[in-house]
């Protein structure tokens, strides 16, 4: 053939730059269910379906247009890598070029790279038009800054975008006079709960789907996770259906309810959009529009509209140029010095902690688990036990649905561990079990009491809190983002912290050794 077209499983869109000038007369499209990107991790069995289901699903939206797919299926021909999946296509179709649309991970991209040069055959690398800040928008705009926090990040796109602001062009201020209306956004539920929360659209499995499952089950049999609840969208209409049932039903109470978590309610307000928007099947800026057409029509706030805008249009931009611009060793950071394993009951939810125990069994059942929940719940427990940040790297990309290495792994490394000493986050965010406490009901149903760091009943997170306020006191003692929360340290009896780093040490030891709470 002409082209070879790479698609991989996170880019199944018609309009992806790789496919523009597709000739369907001259020119093959490749799709590889590679088994290797299935186990490189250990993968959840949804988050293995989700891209299995989608690409075959996107295949044949392209055959139906004329389009001939080279397809490897991992129930028909197999290939151990993508790199050998390529090499066997490249010595049957012989193409004179190879087109692919950026990768959204370092290692495929070397691995492709090095197929392309062994095989002399050239690679032709196109942006991925699937974001609002190119890779080389987003060094520019980094260039000589000293920091590169989220917020002038947020702030520069929002003005280049003219994304919810008013006056003219060349003094537009932000629309309602603030940039950031998150004072508004940090309700917890209360002792009376959320109520009625609706339940989000669902897609039950159709027969390519229910097929993939019984090919995962037999497969796959040891992977972590369950299928019983799968109904992800995984065509474009389906990510449309789906954003749209949030927009009329969930975007309104998004903005006041997004840091809240309670048992038995996985999505709450939140969008379950982001698996769409990182396979492809919806662009960030038909989730932003939407929103904003909402707001103009009267159906949300500007704090929950503003909220959901920043989550997209500022974060999830911002990891991703994070993400290439620090290059595959930002995966080793590790500034704090932690080397502990991870809990085995990260991958069971076999715990006495019922904080842990909810958001682990949530995603075990469901694949999915909202940002407090990942940041504060499973993310702070790692962080104050001094967990290697590789391992707690590899769970998230193992457990989520949406996981994708350039935004899972700048929100692990960086945001929630700490690893790279500031680059990400301005301050570790650790808490006490207190912070759980008031904004969920987990401690209601746990045996121990978020308020007490050492005893019979104590919290681990209290526990482990003051001990990594103690063992980490130089590096962040008198810096001035931190300083307030460890002069609380300073002013602590130290009498009562002698029982707390026993305690602590008794702790880690335990959960070394495959004890669960
Ligand atoms: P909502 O809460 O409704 O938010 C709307 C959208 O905003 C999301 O769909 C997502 O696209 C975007 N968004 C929100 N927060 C972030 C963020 N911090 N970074 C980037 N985009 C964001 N998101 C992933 O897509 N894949 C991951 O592997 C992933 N790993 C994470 C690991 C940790 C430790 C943390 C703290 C966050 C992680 N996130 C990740 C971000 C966030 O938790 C998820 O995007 C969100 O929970 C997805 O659910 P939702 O679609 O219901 O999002
Ligand atoms: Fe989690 Fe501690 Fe609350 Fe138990 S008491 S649910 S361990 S924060």
């Amino acid at each position: 053939c002409r082209h070879l077209v790479l698609v991989l499983g996170d880019q199944l869109d018609a309009e992806a730059a790789a496919l523009r000038d597709l000739d369907p007369a001259r020119d093959r499209v490749w799709m590889c269910e590679a088994v290797e990107e299935s186990t490189h991790v250990p993968s959840h069995k949804a988050r293995i379906l989700l891209f299995l289901s989608a690409m075959r699903h996107f295949r044949d939206a392209l055959e139906a247009e004329g389009i001939r797919v080279h397809y490897r299926a991992l129930d028909v021909e197999a290939d151990p890598s993508l790199a050998a999946g390529l090499a066997a296509a490249i010595r049957i179709l012989r193409p004179e070029r190879l087109i692919l649309t950026e990768p959204g991970e370092h290692r495929v991209l070397a691995a492709l790279q090095c197929v392309a040069e062994t095989a002399a055959v050239p690679l032709e690398i196109r942006p991925d038009v699937h974001f609002i800040c190119s890779r080389a928008d987003f060094d520019r705009w980094a260039a000589g800054r000293k920091g590169l926090r989220l917020e002038h990040f947020y702030r520069h796109l929002r003005k280049r975008e003219g994304i919810l602001m008013e006056g003219p062009a060349d003094a537009a201020q932000p629309l309602g006079g603030q940039w950031n209306l998150d004072q508004e956004n940090r309700k917890a539920f209360g002792r009376q709960g959320p109520g009625m929360v609706p339940e989000p659209i669902g897609f039950p499995p159709d027969a390519i789907t229910r097929d993939l499952i019984a090919l995962i089950q037999q497969r796959f049999p040891n992977a972590p996770g369950t299928l019983e609840r799968f109904d992800w969208p995984v065509t474009a209409a389906q990510a449309r259906e789906a954003l749209d049932d949030f927009i009329r039903n969930r975007l309104a109470a998004f903005g006041p309810w997004q840091d809240a978590m309670w048992t038995g309610e996985p999505y709450l307000y939140h969008a379950r959009i982001s698996a769409a928007l990182n396979l492809k099947l919806l662009d960030p800026r038909t989730a932003i529009d939407a929103a904003i057409a909402a707001f103009e029509a009267n159906q949300a706030q500007l704090a929950s509209v503003e909220g959901f805008v920043r989550q997209i249009l500022g974060w999830r931009e911002y990891v991703r140029g994070i993400y290439w611009r620090e290059g595959p060793v930002y995966l080793d950071s590790n500034v704090l010095e932690a080397h502990r394993p991870l809990p085995n009951f990260y991958w069971t939810g076999k715990t006495d902690y019922a904080c842990l125990e909810a958001s682990i069994g949530q995603v075990l059942e469901y694949g999915y688990g909202h940002h407090i929940q990942r940041l504060m719940v499973t993310g702070l427990f790692a962080l104050l036990l001094g967990v290697e940040p590789r391992e707690v790297h590899a769970w998230y990309l193992a457990m989520f649905v949406d996981a994708v290495e350039w935004v899972e792994a700048p929100n692990v490394i960086g945001m929630s561990q700490f690893a790279d000493g500031g680059l990400l986050a301005s301050k570790p965010y650790v808490a006490t079990g207190q912070y759980i406490n008031r904004m969920s009901n987990y401690c209601r149903h746990c045996r121990y009491d978020p308020k007490e760091a050492v005893g019979e009943s104590a919290c681990p997170f209290t526990t482990l809190y003051w001990d990594f306020l103690d063992r980490h006191r130089s590096r962040f003692d008198s810096h001035p983002r931190t300083a307030l929360q460890w002069r609380n340290l300073a002013r602590m009896d130290p009498e009562r912290l002698g029982p707390i780093r026993r305690r602590a040490e008794a702790l880690r030891a335990e959960l070394a050794t495959g004890g669960s709470g």
